[in-house]
């Protein structure tokens, strides 16, 4: 019989991942928010207005009776809109029938995404600095993260890196772009790197592009699936939390080629079962009725929020890195008070109010302790009202 007892010889104990689990920094300072009723500026909460279309649709769909289980890969209306979407926004041709998934947010993509494509021991290349869910789901399934660091000031792509990072068990390489926390977004010239080196070692690429429509100052989202090569082997993941600020509705999608859907469908259904229903009325709604002026909207509230606390982060002598893309910037903590950027960002929240997160969350160990992230996805109100602190601390 095979070996089952822990080392103290009972059965009753943890698996072997479970001592590496932790809260997570984002966690912990929404926490530490919380409980002086500050404000956070830590979490990626997104708590604008959702948009009216998309939550009248989804009350009507829930007082029509649209409240049971859906199809694993959701419902129809949805799978058909986001198809149109990556028509009109990407020249994407998606059958939504066979090649477009709704998930439980982007978070169940990349899951669904990394049980049905890689095997315990196999590599995937992770940006730095990276978004810890990124890194934390690939341990979860046993994957192993690799990382390649962008090269500061503006987080360039370092070929070099990404060439060092590549070993006979990378499988897949994941870009995230906008970026979380970096606002980093990937240039065309950036991107066809990334998809060549995909193609020459023949790797999957996933993608994060949650943030598609949070670009700034001329920035172009670019969707990876539409160079060369790329759409057999590119597994698209997004999601509408932020877009229409509904990050509690956990509803998001992939698109990738059929060969892939159906393993990944299964893992969707056995862990998820399928994404709220009635949420997925309200998506489809906020797709097929809003225009591109929402989307356009959207950056420009944005690029105010990013200037606004840039400018007060500045005015306090932290540094920013001004990000093109996502709602996020990283600013430079080095003169606040504390030996670990866990440490300043505590005491940054102590002394104002204010609460970030620190960049070493962002990094392999020993890296981004002089960093600290703040999120400008905030109503102007208390946006502002955190500048102002933020000022005078
Ligand atoms: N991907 C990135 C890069 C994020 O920053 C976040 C949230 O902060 C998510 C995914 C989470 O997406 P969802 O709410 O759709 O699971």
């Amino acid at each position: 019989m095979p070996e089952m007892t822990s080392a103290s010889g009972s059965r009753l104990a943890l698996s072997d991942l479970a001592p590496h689990t932790f809260q997570s920094e984002i966690r912990a300072m929404t926490t530490a928010c919380d409980r002086i009723g500050g404000i956070n500026l830590s979490q990626g909460v997104c708590d604008t207005p959702v948009p009216a279309v998309v939550e009248a649709g989804a009350i009507d769909a829930m007082r029509a009776g649209e409240n049971i289980y859906t199809r694993c890969d959701g419902i129809t209306r949805l799978r058909e809109a986001i198809a149109q979407k990556q028509l009109r926004d990407y020249g994407l041709n998606y059958d939504a029938d066979r090649e477009v998934m709704v998930t439980s947010g982007a978070t169940a993509g990349l899951h669904v995404a990394a049980m049905a494509l890689l095997n315990p021991g196999d590599e995937v290349v992770v940006f730095e600095p990276f978004y810890g869910y990124h890194v934390n789901t690939l341990k979860s399934l046993r994957a192993v993260p690799v990382f390649a660091g962008l090269a500061e000031p503006d987080w360039a792509l370092d070929i070099d890196a990404l060439r060092a990072a590549l070993t006979p068990k990378t499988k897949a390489i994941l870009l995230n772009s906008p970026g979380n926390p970096s606002g980093k977004v990937f240039t065309l010239a950036e991107t066809e790197a990334v998809a060549q080196i995909c193609l020459d070692h023949d790797l999957f690429l996933f993608t994060d592009e949650i943030y598609e429509y949070f670009i700034y100052d001329g920035a172009r989202h670019i969707a990876p699936a539409t160079l060369d090569g790329m759409r057999e082997r590119t597994i698209a993941i997004s999601g509408f939390s932020k877009t229409y600020s509904i990050t509690g509705w956990r509803i998001g999608y992939l698109t990738a080629d059929a060969r892939w859907m159906p393993a990944m469908g299964h893992f969707h259904d056995l862990t998820y079962v399928c994404a709220p229903a009635p949420l997925q009325h309200g998506v489809a709604a906020g797709l097929e009725q809003l225009g591109p002026e929402f989307y356009k909207q959207l950056a420009t509230d944005h690029r105010s929020k990013r200037e606004r606390l840039s400018a007060a982060l500045r005015d306090a002598g932290m540094d920013p890195h001004c990000p093109p893309g996502a709602y996020y910037i990283l600013a430079n903590a080095e003169h606040l008070p504390g030996k670990t950027a866990p440490e300043k960002a505590r005491m940054l929240l102590a002394r104002t109010g204010v609460a970030s997160v620190a960049g070493s969350a962002f990094f392999r160990p020993g890296r981004g302790e002089d960093l600290l992230r703040f999120c400008f996805a905030k109503k102007d109100a208390e946006l502002d009202e955190a500048c102002e602190r933020l000022r005078i601390s």
